[in-house]
């Protein structure tokens, strides 16, 4: 054995004593340390790049470059006052979840060493029910709502292939002729999807949006329908990233009386309304779905990276994604419902074959605070979102763009809202609190999501104040220009 492997093999307790003592010091901190660091990264500058080290060191000399040289320049992102994009942190189980998913290193997609599939196939449960999805919806683990998004479209495609009487997964997405892809607001990732899955990026057919919302418009999505002809999806939307608009998923999923589609729902972080009895309403209809693409790293909060996929055709999943090795146990039969039984290995129902347990991180949170635990984090973000909603209404100069729907504040300058002053506005705040720019409804806007369990109400009035303050300096900045 190595020498430095053979030395920090001898002292693991008291390494391992020492990296918990300083992912403390990480936690204790993240109150105090600028939510976005302003010095650059190392590397991002001209100087040498460090070469890799031939002797190493050990892991304490890996600790202690880590601390010097990155750990300063990490941002808060863990944090109560990260507001960027959607971005979730990680409860106390969830952490301590991870933790054990490295330590006992589990590769678990396969029935020739099957604990680690049972443990994911009960964490799907309890995010069934958390959710309330009924059983016929299937779900599976992946690494974050892109994937879960591509994975849900790959399933729809092969659903077009069943209905044409093509195998798409043997003959390629070119049996299927063009696909029409249509939704209202679909997320960014979607586009992405379809460019993987040789579906294209002009498969997607921008439906109308209701007036002032980013919610589809249910009639236009029928007439839509009506005047496509061939194979269709439709990607429904709830949450969007901007004003947390959702579309009506029970009217959508009524259309299908009328016209034949593959109903996707986005709901990488909306699902989570169904946790509060006062928002629940607006994902009524999710389990009417045929796939549903659910976030975990956000408003789980869970470590990233995780999200979870549920579908209620896991045959056309296993025929998308199955892996037949003789070394890897058994193989589905191609076919519908396959020779492979209910419950497929999971190296059959995703693009990734190796992956690490990651279902852990949720059991362990959902085992530990329950539903109602995460009732609590949901209703408080949005208590929270709702309380900066009413700030910035009051703060003069900015305006507020659309109501506080759920759990973010989309809003902008009154006077010259180019994306450089928000810009300029974001970055004088960062310190104390990350929010990112958007574009909402043709203006340059900034938006600030909740959805960190450690956000309290301290927090959004430490942001508010922040903000501004911000905002005032810039204006007196510009008065004095
Ligand atoms: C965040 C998000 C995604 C993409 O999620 P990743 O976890 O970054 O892959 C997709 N759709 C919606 C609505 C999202 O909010």
């Amino acid at each position: 054995m190595h020498p430095e492997l053979a030395a920090d093999l001898a002292r693991l307790p008291d390494l391992l004593e020492e990296t918990r003592r300083r992912a403390l010091a990480f936690l204790d901190g993240l109150d105090e340390r600028p939510v976005v660091p302003r010095a650059a990264p190392p590397g991002a500058g001209s100087g040498a790049p460090v070469e890799l080290s031939e002797a190493g060191g050990g892991l304490p000399a890996a600790l202690a470059e880590f601390a010097q040289r990155w750990e300063p320049r990490l941002s808060a992102s863990a944090g109560p006052r990260y507001f960027g994009f959607v971005t979730g942190g990680a409860t106390p189980a969830a952490l301590a979840g991870d933790w054990l998913t490295s330590t006992v290193d589990q590769n678990s997609n396969s029935s020739l060493d099957p604990a680690g599939q049972h443990l994911e196939r009960e964490t799907v449960g309890w995010l069934r029910a958390l959710f309330g999805l009924s059983e016929a919806h299937h779900g599976t683990f992946v690494s974050g709502a892109t994937m879960s998004n591509t994975v849900g479209l790959a399933i729809a495609r092969e659903w077009l292939g069943e209905r044409l009487g093509v195998d798409v997964a043997e003959d390629g997405v070119g049996a299927l002729g063009p696909v029409r892809v249509l939704s209202g607001g679909a997320h960014s990732s979607v586009s992405k999807a379809l460019s993987v899955l040789g579906l294209g990026r002009s498969a997607l057919r921008r439906v109308p949006l209701l007036p002032g919302r980013e919610a589809v418009d249910v009639a236009a999505l029928e007439r839509a329908l009506a005047g496509t002809d061939g194979p269709c999806v439709v990607v429904a939307n709830a949450g969007t990233v901007n004003t947390v608009d959702f579309d009506d998923l029970r009217a959508i999923a009524g259309l299908r009386e009328r016209h034949r589609f593959w109903l996707h729902v986005d709901a990488a972080f909306g699902a989570f309304a169904a946790l509060s009895p006062e928002h629940a309403e607006l994902v009524a209809g999710l389990d009417l779905a045929d796939s549903v693409c659910v976030d975990l790293h956000k408003w789980l909060n869970v470590p990233y990276d995780s999200a979870v996929q549920f579908t209620r055709r896991p045959d056309l999943q296993t025929r998308v994604f199955r892996n037949a090795a003789a070394y890897l146990g058994p193989a589905p039969v191609s076919g519908r419902a396959g020779g492979h039984g209910e419950h497929p290995d999971l190296v059959h129902l995703t693009p990734e074959n190796s992956h690490r347990l990651r279902a852990l991180a949720a059991w362990f949170t959902l085992r530990a605070y329950g539903r109602s635990g995460h009732r609590e984090i949901v209703e408080r973000n949005i208590a929270g979102a709702r309380v900066l909603g009413e700030a910035v209404e009051r703060i003069d100069g900015l305006e507020l763009l659309a109501p506080v729907r759920l759990n973010v504040v989309c809003f902008t300058l009154t006077t010259d809202p180019t994306p450089e002053r928000l810009a300029a506005l974001a970055a004088a705040l960062a310190g104390e609190a990350f929010l990112t720019p958007t574009h909402y409804a043709d203006r340059p806007a900034l938006r600030a999501a909740f959805s960190n369990w450690r956000t309290t109400e301290a927090d959004v009035r430490r942001t508010a104040e922040a903000l501004a303050r911000a905002v005032r300096t810039q204006a007196a900045d510009r008065d004095g220009d």
